[in-house]
């Protein structure tokens, strides 16, 4: 079977396009991200988002009906790879998370009432979404253990629970709640996703928890994760999104792709760690040489080197399988991806990181908050743990025990086949 990531030459110059409005515009305003608040921001992108959309850039996850290009998967893992290496760049290409995956789930099973009302303002940047699944008394990694409850009242659904690390949830302007319809049904059918406006009467944003990303963070920032309590929430039967019951599965349609980008997004952010642990080896001098001429710091550059191409292949290859054969066909190559990637990610950074010495450390190199950053990687879209059950699962179904209890590798019970088989060898042999 052959493989085949290529992409035309056209695609290539706007993948050329991208790389320098990252590294002229947005890298700029990264640094000033502290010292802007939401609006400055917005002013900020708004040229650069109308220029995307020039582009045909603009929101490209989608299919062509909804402003997207219908691109595969491939080409946009290619276009998250450059979007990774700086946090602002998703939201000035429209496919920031939550935003995108959430945008994904409404163009994919949204009435035509709901994508008019929440799809097209979203992707025309003048509303913002948050996705609320997880819970602080329940495991996320588990999400059939949900408890937050749906309750069907006339007309109308009537939510109560508590929901945390919805991101974006207090600047969203509605929310994708996942909450329990029919907690008697098989655990893969008990949930709905329900379109619930912030402004909703219930709707209890308390706070936006402080984390390792923002130990004490500000209240409403782009970015930050809500806790919120839903009491006695009403929203009408046309806030169902995609059928009672079938949240489980739209949650899997999203997160697929959102896979592949993140890790695509991964590898942007880990070239940018490696590209300054390879800088500062040709500059630093320490002990009588240059850091280049160590060998722990060229072991450091030559495995990062090859677990960022395996990272790359392998996410490339779970796109191009995605492309080519379906989601389902992916999926172990998704979850592989997830946990590989997130490592490398972390690895590569961390390497940098102890290269630079205290400077690594300091604010005065964007280090330290990457480091942070991809600590989350390892927990967020299912921790990687579930998903290394998941693809050993997958790989097991491929194996059986030996009907006669002894390892297919025996060496003694092949020997005595072979002593049977080639019998008239040894005899000659003798
Ligand atoms: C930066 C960030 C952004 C997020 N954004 C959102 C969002 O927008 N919306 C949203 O709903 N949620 C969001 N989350 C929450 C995230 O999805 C959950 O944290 C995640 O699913 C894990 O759930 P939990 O925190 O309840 O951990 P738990 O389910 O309690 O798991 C804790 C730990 O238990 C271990 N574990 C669990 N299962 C297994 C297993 N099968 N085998 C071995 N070990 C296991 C793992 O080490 C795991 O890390 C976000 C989280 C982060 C960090």
């Amino acid at each position: 079977m052959s493989w085949d990531f290529s992409t035309e030459p056209e695609f290539e110059a706007k993948l050329a396009w991208m790389r320098d409005v990252v590294r002229t515009e947005l890298l700029p305003l990264e640094s000033l991200l502290d010292e802007l608040d939401m609006d400055a921001i917005d002013r900020a992108l708004a040229p650069l988002k109308a220029q995307v959309k020039e582009q045909g850039l603009w929101a490209a996850h989608l299919e062509p009906e909804h402003g997207g290009q219908g691109y595969g998967q491939v080409k946009l893992g290619l276009m998250h790879e450059i979007l990774g290496t700086c946090t602002l760049a998703p939201a000035a290409f429209g496919c920031a998370a939550p935003d995108s995956g959430n945008s994904e789930i409404l163009a994919l099973v949204g009435t035509p009432e709901q994508k008019k009302r929440w799809l097209e303002p979203l992707l025309a940047g003048e509303i913002r979404s948050a996705f609320s699944m997880t819970e602080p008394d329940s495991a996320g990694s588990d999400p059939t253990l949900l408890v937050t409850r749906a309750v069907q009242d006339g007309d109308e659904w009537v939510i109560n629970g508590h929901k945390w690390y919805s991101s974006n949830a207090s600047v969203a302007d509605f929310l994708i709640v996942m909450a329990v319809t029919d907690p008697d049904a098989v655990s893969h059918a008990r949930a709905t996703m329900f379109i619930v406006p912030a402004d909703t009467l219930g709707v209890r944003i308390l706070r936006d928890v402080g984390s390792m990303d923002d130990p004490s963070a500000r209240f409403g920032r782009y970015g930050n994760h809500a806790e919120i309590r839903y009491e006695d929430v009403r929203v009408p039967a046309d806030a169902v999104l995609g059928g009672v019951g079938h949240a489980f599965v739209i949650a899997q349609h999203r997160l697929g792709p959102g896979r592949i980008h993140h890790a695509m997004r991964w590898l942007g952010q880990a070239q940018r760690a490696f590209d300054m642990m390879c800088e500062r080896a040709t500059y630093r001098y320490a002990h009588g040489s240059l850091l280049a001429e160590k060998q722990t710091i060229q072991n450091w550059i030559a495995d990062s080197a090859a677990e960022m191409q395996a990272a790359r292949l392998m996410t490339l290859h779970a796109a191009w399988v995605m492309d080519t054969q379906g989601a389902s066909a992916a999926r172990t190559d998704i979850a592989m991806i997830k946990y590989f990637g997130a490592k490398v990610l972390h690895d590569v950074i961390d390497r940098s990181l102890q290269a630079h010495g205290s400077l690594g450390y300091s604010s005065d190199l964007p280090l330290e908050a990457m480091y942070r950053w991809a600590r989350a990687a390892r927990i967020y879209d299912g921790p990687d743990e579930v998903h290394r059950q998941s693809v050993a699962r997958q790989v097991l179904k491929r194996y059986e025990a030996p009907r006669d209890g002894v390892p297919s590798e025996h060496v003694p019970t092949r020997r005595a086949v072979a002593h049977e088989m080639y019998a008239h060898l040894l005899a000659t042999d003798s």
